[in-house]
């Protein structure tokens, strides 16, 4: 059975709102009789994107994580729900249903994601449809995937073996995949959001004046095992990336030719900027 799959590429998305506006446009004071109630005109739309900043000053990076419904197979909110308030259609599409959630507040928390909003004036959980009522009209995306400019959303109905493929092939993963409820949102370039990087910079004194030293080689070590291997870049930048938050303690070791060797250890607990390295 070919089930719908939402593919988000971390590293794509701009936070430029464009999906959280269609969504809103396309939900609020609309009514999808059997998919959605209409979503309150104030507060937030049925897809919040968060940011997780990395490092310190001056070497920062910012990513965004486009966050819906993960419509998940093994979905809690789906036991939470009285009365068959919530189900999950044939093609993997979770949905609150509007005439039977009605005054089922406790749905809110049930959802380990965050994705089930109060509608106070209505009295009513709700959340993500997938857009099922244009789908089921024969769309092919929904009105966010259509919206977002950069290509960070996308989405696919596709049968189990082949996702498999994808998700090997594309390195996808869930969100908080600890919590097991096979969500077919998948995310790319998820590191951006959940892992660690060390980076820094190699310099050197030439005349009373700091010059950046390009190429110099870079080896990041933890333990007796050597987990990458760069060269710095033009500005005498260097990064290692998807690194486990916690992981240990890594030596940074700095080497040009010519210019000696110096070497920096961290103990990771979130993203490290280790500064500048001084080379001879
Ligand atoms: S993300 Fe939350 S609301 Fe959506 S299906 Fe999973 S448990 Fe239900
Ligand atoms: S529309 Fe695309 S780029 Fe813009 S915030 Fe949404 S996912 Fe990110």
């Amino acid at each position: 059975m070919k089930t719908w799959y939402f593919i988000i590429d971390v590293e794509k998305c701009e936070n430029c709102n464009n999906c959280f506006l269609s969504c809103k446009d396309e939900h609020a004071d609309n009514d999808w009789p059997g998919f959605a109630a209409p979503m309150p005109t104030q507060g937030p739309s049925w897809i919040a994107i968060p940011t997780k900043e990395r490092g310190s000053f001056p070497f920062i990076d910012v990513a965004y994580l486009p966050s819906p419904c993960m419509h998940c197979e093994d979905a809690p909110c789906m036991k939470a729900a009285e009365g068959g308030a919530i189900y999950r259609r044939d093609d993997g599409i979770v949905i609150i249903d509007p005439k039977k959630a009605g005054g089922q507040k406790k749905l809110v928390n049930s959802c380990p994601y965050g994705a089930i909003q109060w509608n106070d004036k209505l009295n009513l959980p709700q959340k993500c449809t997938l857009c099922a009522h244009l789908l089921d009209k024969g769309w092919e995306k929904t009105r966010c995937v259509q919206s977002c400019p950069t290509g960070a959303l996308s989405m696919c109905r596709v049968e189990p073996s082949e996702m498999k493929k994808m998700v090997e092939a594309e390195k996808l993963e869930p969100f908080k995949p600890g919590l097991k409820t096979n969500p077919h949102v998948l995310y790319k370039n998820l590191y951006r959001f959940t892992r660690c990087f060390i980076g820094g910079s190699v310099a050197r004194a030439v005349n009373g004046l700091e010059e950046c030293v390009k190429g110099a080689a870079v080896t990041l070590v933890r333990g007796s095992e050597t987990i990458g291997e760069c060269v710095t870049d033009e500005y005498g930048d260097f990064k290692f990336d998807n690194l486990e938050r916690g992981s240990g303690v890594y030596t940074v070791k700095v080497h040009r030719n010519g210019h000696g060797e110096k070497a920096v250890t961290v103990d990771l607990k979130e993203s490290a900027n280790v500064g500048v390295v001084y080379l001879s």
